[in-house]
């Protein structure tokens, strides 16, 4: 050991020593419940508040004093401990679940809670929540009805669906489907279509947890319908697609029309399903989204069952919706799955309310919040960004600029298609890019934004008119400080 690293050693030896002196100060919960000022804190919080505080407390401390971060102890007598301990309680007894604002430019956000509801969505849950209601008697005959009488003959009429079923979502309504039609006999899938879509959501899983037996066909790029035909046997019940609504494969690709599987399985006495996860009602081609297949012309084109999210590109309340053959979505009914993933009545009553946008009189790309992200003008969003830009300069901050930005539809749809967008950037004097984000996400109401490169920035086709004043009085209070 040559003299340098001898010296090093022993410093290193000092500083251990400092810490473990450090750690070992720390006092003990009991001793720390009986000094003055944190015993007065008792007479305003519960016990347990006051403990559950300590607790997290003392673990920052012994964090930041193995970390090096902290060198000495806070003075644990003080009333400026105590304080500091009371406003971290007063933080804990906020709801845990708020409203936040979402300046990321994706518009199905799963994350910042997916689809935001039209009023009249909001509306119809406040009544049904509020009140008794008719949810599962028919009030014609007085006799018992069912609570998926409510939406089905709308979702009927907007798929052109023999019959629908409304579950808790669409993974439930994926399961449900495979469970009542194939457990234990095959189902068919093809290898360019075995997705994860995130929360451990696996097609081959689910295919498993139904009791039913995966045979995969063709290949990552190419699978033709003279595979599912070679693969049918008179063990197989259920043909699978499912829209590869987060990836894509690019190139050398094909898979089969739906009309050649639908006259397969029709030939074959199997079923044909389509697990479409967004699922739109009308098209949006008009509004660049050219890869999202309308339900009613999946529907048509001779696929028996299709399931999708209420939450995404519909724009309603988490559901899962299953639309197609009579036949089918009445054994879905009947089996005892069913029950365990049935949509409540709050839900119920949001998405049918939001299905009713679809309808005449109404304009579902004004009404339906989701489509209107979509379908405003990248005018309107230029608009915003210029006023909240124009705002931030004139409440002083010097480094705003408006940039072109490109905005995402989210929620596993459309991968690669953006959405033309506007978005305001910005530095702050005295701010990282990290620190301005950590700043406005701790604002009374959150604001979520991006970092691009060492700048804050903010997407203006996420943003509505009226959460630009308080992003300006967020502004304002960074600023303060
Ligand atoms: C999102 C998605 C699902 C799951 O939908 P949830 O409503 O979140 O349960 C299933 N399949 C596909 C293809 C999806 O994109």
């Amino acid at each position: 050991m040559n003299g340098l690293s001898a010296c090093l050693h022993w410093r290193e030896a000092i500083g251990s020593k400092h810490l473990d002196n450090l750690l070992r100060q720390l006092p003990q919960m009991q001793a720390l419940l009986e000094k003055a000022h944190i015993r007065a804190l008792l007479q305003t919080y519960t016990r347990p508040e006051v403990t559950r505080a300590l607790r997290s407390m003392l673990e920052a401390l012994r964090g930041s004093v193995r970390s090096g971060a902290r060198t000495s102890l806070p003075d644990f007598e003080s009333e400026t401990f105590a304080t500091s301990l009371a406003s971290s309680i007063e933080a804990r007894r906020r709801p845990s679940m708020r409203s936040v604002i979402n300046a990321t430019g994706i518009i199905i956000h799963t994350n910042l809670g997916r689809a935001r509801l039209a009023p009249e969505a909001i509306a119809a849950m406040q009544e049904v929540g509020a009140n008794y209601s008719n949810l599962e008697v028919d009030l014609n005959t007085g006799k018992r009805g069912s609570r998926y009488a409510h939406v089905e003959d709308l979702i009927c009429d907007l798929t052109g669906a023999e019959a629908a079923l409304v579950v808790n979502n669409c993974a439930a309504a994926v399961l449900l489907s495979l469970m009542a039609t194939a457990q234990g006999k095959k189902v068919i899938a093809s290898r360019g279509e075995l997705i994860e879509i995130g929360g451990a959501f696996r097609l081959p899983d689910v295919i498993e947890q139904s009791g039913a037996i995966l045979k995969e066909v063709g290949s990552t790029n190419k699978t033709r319908a003279s595979d599912y035909e070679r693969a049918i046997d008179s063990e197989t019940a259920v043909i699978l697609k499912s829209h590869t609504s987060n990836f894509r494969v690019v190139g050398f690709t094909s898979a089969p029309k739906r009309e050649d599987l639908a006259l397969l399985a029709r030939n074959t006495d199997t079923i044909l399903m389509e697990d479409l996860g967004s699922g739109v009602l009308i098209d949006l081609s008009a509004y660049g989204l050219r890869d999202e297949p309308v339900v009613s012309d999946i529907l048509r084109s001779g696929v028996d069952l299709v399931m999708f999210s209420g939450d995404k590109l519909l724009g309603g309340p988490q559901s899962g919706i299953i639309a197609g053959r009579a036949d089918l979505v009445g054994s879905l009914k009947a089996h005892p799955l069913c029950r365990a993933v049935r949509i409540d009545k709050l839900s119920l009553a949001a998405l049918e309310a939001t299905l009713r946008l679809y309808r005449e009189p109404h304009n579902p790309l004004q009404s339906v919040p989701v489509l209107r992200a979509i379908a405003q003008t990248v005018g309107e969003v230029r608009a915003r960004a210029d006023w909240l830009a124009d705002a931030l300069i004139a409440s002083g901050l010097e480094d705003v600029t408006v940039a072109k930005s490109a905005a995402y539809v989210g929620g596993g749809s459309l991968p690669q298609q953006d959405l033309e967008s506007y978005a305001v950037s910005l530095s702050a004097p005295s701010y990282t890019a990290d620190a301005l984000v950590a700043a406005l996400r701790s604002n009374e109401i959150p604001i979520i934004g991006l970092i691009r490169g060492d700048r804050f920035v903010m997407d203006a086709r996420t943003l509505n008119d009226e959460d630009l004043p308080i992003v300006m009085h967020a502004f304002r209070g960074v600023r303060a400080r």
